[in-house]
């Protein structure tokens, strides 16, 4: 609009200029040239009017003179406004979103070092701690050889080896989010991963009167690490059947298809190229509590809990292993609806000579 307006301006400026410099041309042109012949007589006679109209014709350019400079002076100003406007708008346009893209690169940065300082630290706590706790494990085992069954010691043993086992499994998650092994990838079908979680903790949910409904294509291949990807769903599914508690649905299902550039089937999965790209995309959803505002905000930040017993290591391990499959982990929710969990990988072609499970 401003650009339009100052176009305009510039024109007016323009247009006048030009008016002005016409009616400088056709003074010029009618300019009384000085005769030097005729009668005594007549000279004196013509001389007068000749000086008027020289006057007025000086008179006349002066002006138009004038106001000639003046028009240029608004002219340069215009000129200059408009390549000022011009050039912040190109700024705007193009060096803004550059910057918020430098400024995000640089807050990922951050968060990376911190959390690599982080890992160390407590990959470096986590190793001391498992091995008193497996010589504590071994004793144990020992001493409650010896002790009668259904004694009040007998009881002890086993809540402290429950106890002990969930440590294992605190600093086994720990470990995990530290040092992330790198994917071995293999050609399987979601159904087959669909499957082995349902054998998997299907008695579990089955205790909670949580319905674990699988659709999957036997035809759908995904190229992942097989241990990796059981881990995420079992989190995943896990998470699912505690913010549901006693009666509900779990849904395991897939999807695919094509994603345009910058486009998200949840929210911001880009594909790496130019082009569209194939996803495959695994859900869990579940009809759940939904996670509140001030949950969502913290969600995949290691060590952040809403749970007693939890350890808050959970999603941000998902996260990190399906990115070490070139993915996505992504989600919506609806507080007292539910959630989905989506994972968004990259589609494979046909599977011929691979490993397939
Ligand atoms: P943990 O399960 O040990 O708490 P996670 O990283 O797996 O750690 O989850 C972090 C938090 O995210 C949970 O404490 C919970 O509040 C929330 N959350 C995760 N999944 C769900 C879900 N499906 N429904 C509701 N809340 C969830």
């Amino acid at each position: 609009m401003a650009i339009v307006l100052l176009m305009g301006l510039v024109g007016w400026a323009g247009q006048t200029a030009w008016q002005r410099l016409s009616q400088l041309r056709k003074n010029l042109g009618v300019m009384p040239h000085e005769s030097g012949h005729g009668s005594n007589g007549s000279e004196s006679g013509t001389l007068e009017p000749n000086e008027t109209r020289l006057d007025d014709f000086v008179a006349n350019s002066q002006e138009a003179v004038e106001e000639l400079q003046h028009l240029l002076m608004i002219l340069v100003v215009l000129v200059l406004v408009l390549g000022f406007t011009a050039t912040s708008l190109v700024y705007r346009g193009k060096m803004g979103p550059l910057r918020a893209q430098l400024v995000e690169s640089r807050a990922i940065i951050g968060r990376q070092e911190k959390l690599a300082a982080l890992g160390t630290l407590a990959a470096g706590v986590a190793h001391e701690i498992r091995n008193p706790l497996t010589a504590i494990n071994v004793r144990l085992h020992g001493l409650k050889k010896n002790l009668t069954p259904d004694s009040s010691e007998h009881e002890d043993a086993t809540v402290i080896g429950q106890e002990i086992q969930r440590l294992d499994r605190i600093v086994g998650d720990v470990l995990q989010f530290a040092r992330p092994a790198e994917p071995r990838l293999v050609a399987v079908t979601t159904e087959s991963l669909f499957h082995r979680v349902r054998d998997l903790l299907g008695a579990q949910l089955e205790k909670a009167s949580i319905r674990l409904d699988v659709s999957a294509s036997p035809d759908q291949w995904i190229r992942i690490d097989p241990d990796q990807f059981d881990q995420v769903l079992i989190n995943l599914v896990q998470n699912a059947a505690e913010s549901i508690g006693q009666d509900g649905t779990i849904t395991l299902r897939t999807r695919s298809g094509p994603v345009s550039p910058g486009k998200s089937p949840l929210r911001g999965f880009k594909s790496k190229g130019g082009d569209a790209a194939q996803v495959v995309i695994l859900e869990v959803t579940d009809t759940g509590a939904g996670i509140p505002r001030a949950v969502q905000d913290r969600l995949f930040d290691p060590f952040f809990t809403t749970k007693e017993t939890g350890t808050g290591l959970g999603l941000s391990i998902a996260a990190r292993i399906v990115e070490k499959h070139g993915g996505a982990l992504e989600y919506q929710t609806k507080v007292d609806h539910g959630t989905t969990f989506a994972i968004v990988l990259p589609g494979i072609e046909r599977v011929t000579d691979e490993i397939q499970t």
